[in-house]
């Protein structure tokens, strides 16, 4: 029944998409995300996917869909920056949390890069606006395409446009004439290079190379700060270190992801089988899929001990001193892949973590909504403009009970989501999450 419903309210929310459309929000307190402030108790209107005005009463036609929004806030949706999500299911996953914009950090099917994004993009399949990224290494052990020659560098690039990625990931054991080969073809061709430290450059020279996003707060561990002493491998920089890493990055104007929340799984689970075990007796749990939680069930970490707490430690402080420095901050993880992580609800749990750092509300929403809008407007020629709530910018919109700058707890809870001008309301969620849940039980 609920499915026969979902579809039912799919074709007629795809029918509304082919014309032009006006949807108008009445009475909501407007969190713009432009600068901290509150627009209180306001008219928004989006037209055709785009937000076309805020606080301008127009004389509509009769008919014209309004959203009392009953003196609710209005926030922009969030931003997943770095995930590995792969299926329609997961997209609806993310949909209902809030999350209107999600990239791709590699192993996306070919389905999944092509048709699905394109699907998505273009308003046929529900789900956040799909960025995706391109990994290469310099060899096959992460289980990445490989790149073993600057000719190689040379032609990836054309395939991931021609296959419309809009970023190439590099990953740890490129070598230092590939990269240099792959920095350039990129930036001739305008497509962004983003990702790990490759060992042979080092964060250093690939951000001055025009990297210009490091895809995890870690591979600062790997690629900028110095080694650990032999016999304490898992010992956390200097805090003393942290102001050059903020200058590199400020130098070069790259993006940070923040990952905390991912680290923090990581580290909880190594060596702890009984971790991983909790992480997949959540509630939320059942919307994962039959892979992915055999997939958690014989995750590595929990096979071997590792102590990351003072480095766990290290990250909040880090992380908080790139925040209070201006280094542009852009929320992701690793969900589905890395045990402990659930599309969407991740995203929360990293503004969580964030807060935790002591990060406030504004930093923290600012890295799942303006800054990832100004990463991909700095890094993908003609995308539309997202993550503040302002006239010409795509209607990603999340409508919450509280103001999200007061209380971000708020934001778990939507009593909407607006994708490219497409309203979900909170009952259409909650059918999405039952549909989901249904397809998820293994018959
Ligand atoms: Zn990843």
């Amino acid at each position: 029944m609920l499915r026969a419903l979902l579809t039912l309210w799919l074709l007629a929310a795809c029918a509304t998409l082919t014309r032009a459309e006006t949807v108008v929000f009445t009475d909501v307190n407007v969190v713009p995300m432009d600068r901290e402030r509150v627009i209180p108790r306001t008219t928004v209107i989006v037209t055709d996917g785009v937000i076309s005005s805020i606080g301008i009463k127009a004389k509509l036609p009769p008919g014209t869909p309004v959203i009392d929004g009953k003196g609710a806030w209005l926030a922009p949706g969030l931003a997943d920056m770095h995930n590995h999500v792969t299926t329609r299911e997961d997209l609806s996953l993310l949909l209902a949390n809030g999350v209107t914009t999600m990239l791709n950090m590699g192993e996306a099917t070919n389905g999944f890069a092509g048709r699905t994004r394109i699907a998505v993009n273009a308003g046929k399949v529900p789900g956040p606006q799909i960025f995706t990224a391109l990994a290469v290494d310099g060899s096959p052990l992460y289980g990445h395409l490989v790149i073993a020659t600057p000719e190689d560098a040379r032609a990836i690039v054309g395939i991931a446009k021609a296959n419309g990625y809009s970023f190439v990931k590099v990953y740890t054991n490129l070598s230092a004439e590939v990269f240099a080969a792959l920095a350039e073809e990129a930036k001739a061709q305008g497509i962004g290079v983003v990702g790990h430290n490759a060992k042979a450059v080092g964060l250093a020279k690939q951000l001055a190379a025009g990297q210009s996003m490091v895809a995890h707060v870690e591979e600062f561990f790997y690629g900028f700060f110095p080694e650990p002493p032999a016999d304490d491998q898992q010992a956390p920089p200097e805090d003393a270190r942290i102001a050059d890493a903020i200058a590199l990055v400020k130098a070069h104007g790259a993006f940070v992801t923040s990952d905390l929340f991912n680290y923090q799984t990581i580290a909880a689970q190594f060596g702890k089988p009984e971790v991983v075990k909790a992480y997949l007796a959540v509630p939320e749990a059942r919307y994962l899929s039959p892979g992915d939680r055999i997939g958690w069930a014989h995750s590595g970490y929990q096979k071997k001990a590792v102590d990351l707490s003072r480095r766990v430690a290290f990250e909040a402080r880090f992380v908080k001193a790139m925040a209070d420095a201006g280094v542009p901050l852009i929320t992701g993880g690793d969900a589905p892949t890395i045990p402990g992580q659930i599309p969407g609800f991740a995203l929360h749990e990293e503004i969580d973590a964030m807060l935790a750092a002591g990060l406030t509300p504004w930093q923290a929403l600012s890295a799942a909504t303006r800054t990832p809008g100004e990463f991909i407007a700095r890094t993908v020629p003609r995308a539309a403009k997202f993550g503040v709530v302002a006239p010409g910018y795509r209607a990603d919109l999340l409508l919450v009970a509280e103001n999200p700058l007061a209380k971000p707890a708020a934001l778990r809870a939507p009593i909407g989501v607006m994708a490219g001008g497409r309203w979900h309301d909170a009952a259409a969620l909650k059918a999405m999450l039952a549909d989901l849940e249904a397809r998820r039980v293994v018959p």
